[in-house]
C-alpha cells in the first residue's frame, strides 16, 4: 500500500509503497476509508514539533473496519466500526485512570512519535480506540478524535455550551471552526460565526450560523449588538484573542483550541475581573468525547463537513491549500 512518509522537514512528504502491517498483540489492524488531513500534520512537516521521529507515516485522524486483532485484544473483533484517539495513553496515570487521559504526560502522538494514519492500513493500540455505532460514516470515523470529539471537548465539556448560551467562533470558515458551527447549534446554542473570507458566508450560513462577523473589523462590537457572547471558541489566537475577550459577556467563559502559537498576548486584567470572566484551554479529546462525538453523528445531529477528497499522492498539494487558507472544510484522503 501507499504510504505518506515525512522524511526530512521542510521538504515534500514522499509516496512510497509500504507493507500492511501485522497487528502486535495488544494492536487492532483498521482499514481506512478516509483518513483527514490537518493543520497539525503541515505544522509537523515543518518542524514544528521537536519531538518528530523521522522518518514518519504523518496522520493522526484515523479510523475504520477492524480487519485483524492481536491475541491479548479484548475488546475489538474484525468487522467493528472504530475511532482513534489522536495519541496512545499511558493508561497507567492519575489523569488516564480518571478519564482525562488527553491530559496525560506520558502519551506518544500518533503521525509524530509512533507512525500514523496517511496509509490505508493501520496498526493501532487497542488502548487508543473506541467502538462506533454501526451507522456511522467513514468520514465521521476518522474526524472523531481530532475534529468532533474535540470539538466535543470544547464546547461541551469545557465551554458548557447548550440551549441559550450565545457561542462566538473565531475561525468559524477553517475545517475545525466550520465544525464547530454546526456541533454548537446541534447543542441548541445561539451561534455567531467570525471569518475573514466571504467565500464562506454561504458555507456558513447553510451549516446554521445565525450570525455572521467580519474578522476584518473590530467584530465585538458587532458581538455586543448582538447580546454578547457567553462562550467564545477561539479557533484563531493571537490575531482574534483581545477582540474575543471583549465580545464575552459577564461570567463567560473563553475556551481556546486550535494549534496556538507560543507568542504571547496581551492580557487586560481588569476587564477580566471585572466581568468575572473565565480564559481556559482545551487539548485533543478523551475516549468518552469520541464516543459522545460518534453518537451525534449515528443520531444524525452532525454530518462530516468533507472540503474536498484527495488522493494520497495529493498530500503536499493540499499542505500548500492549508498554507494559502484556501480549503473550507476538512481535507480528506480517500483511500
Ligand atoms: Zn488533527
Ligand atoms: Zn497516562
Amino acid at each position: 500500500m501507499k504510504a505518506a512518509i515525512l522524511k526530512k522537514i521542510n521538504e515534500p512528504v514522499s509516496i512510497d509503497d509500504v507493507d500492511i502491517p501485522d497487528p502486535a498483540e495488544n494492536e487492532v489492524l483498521i482499514k481506512q476509508e478516509y483518513a483527514g488531513v490537518c493543520y497539525r500534520d503541515l505544522l509537523a512537516a515543518t518542524g514544528f514539533f521537536p519531538r518528530i521521529a523521522l522518518p514518519m507515516i504523518q496522520g493522526h485522524e484515523i479510523g475504520g473496519t477492524v480487519v485483524k486483532v492481536g491475541d491479548k485484544v479484548e475488546a475489538f473483533r474484525p468487522g467493528d466500526k472504530v475511532s482513534s484517539l489522536i495519541y496512545i495513553p499511558c493508561g497507567k496515570c492519575e489523569f488516564c485512570r480518571s478519564g482525562n487521559e488527553n491530559l496525560c504526560p506520558y502519551k506518544k502522538s500518533l503521525g509524530e512519535e509512533v507512525q500514523g494514519g496517511f496509509r490505508q492500513y493501520v496498526n493501532i493500540p487497542e488502548i487508543s480506540l473506541v467502538k462506533a455505532p454501526n451507522n456511522v460514516d467513514g468520514a465521521s470515523l476518522s474526524l472523531a478524535a481530532c475534529v468532533t470529539g474535540m470539538l466535543y471537548h470544547a464546547l461541551k465539556r469545557m465551554g458548557k455550551a447548550g440551549e441559550g448560551k450565545k457561542v462566538l467562533i473565531t475561525g468559524a470558515g477553517g475545517g475545525v471552526g466550520i465544525h464547530a458551527v454546526e456541533m454548537a447549534k446541534a447543542f441548541g446554542a445561539t451561534v455567531i460565526a467570525e471569518t475573514t473570507s466571504p467565500e464562506k458566508l454561504d458555507l456558513l450560513e447553510k451549516i446554521g450560523a445565525d450570525y455572521i462577523v467580519d474578522g476584518n473589523s473590530k467584530f465585538n462590537e458587532d458581538v455586543k449588538k448582538l447580546g454578547g457572547a457567553d462562550i467564545v471558541l477561539e479557533c484563531v489566537g493571537i490575531y482574534t484573542f483581545e477582540r474575543s475577550l471583549r465580545s464575552l459577556n459577564n461570567g463567560g467563559k473563553m475556551v481556546i483550541i486550535g494549534n496556538v502559537k507560543p507568542d504571547p498576548v496581551s492580557l487586560p486584567l481588569g476587564l477580566i475581573i471585572l466581568k468575572g470572566n473565565t480564559i481556559r484551554g482545551s487539548i485533543s479529546s478523551t475516549k468518552k468525547d469520541v464516543e459522545e462525538a460518534l453518537n451525534m453523528v449515528s443520531k444524525g445531529m452532525i454530518k462530516p463537513i468533507v472540503g474536498k477528497e484527495i488522493d494520497i499522492s495529493q498530500i503536499n498539494e493540499a499542505y500548500k491549500l492549508m498554507k494559502d487558507k484556501k480549503s473550507s472544510g476538512r481535507i480528506m484522503i480517500k483511500f
